[in-house]
């Protein structure tokens, strides 16, 4: 019996995102070409635009 070939590959890439980005991307940032990520209910840091 020789297993040289995974057969468990693509199974765990869709649950490794160790990287999750913490909320919701501010609109009005975004609007502008920044990438601002704000914690939903909070106001973003950068424009005080409320996030829900
Ligand atoms: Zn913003």
């Amino acid at each position: 019996m020789t297993n040289s070939t995974p057969t468990v590959r693509s199974g765990s890439s869709a649950n490794s995102r160790s990287t999750k980005m913490p909320g919701v991307r501010c609109p009005n940032c975004y609007a502008k070409g920044q990438e601002v990520w704000v914690i939903p209910g909070k106001s973003c840091h950068v424009c005080h635009t409320p996030c829900a």
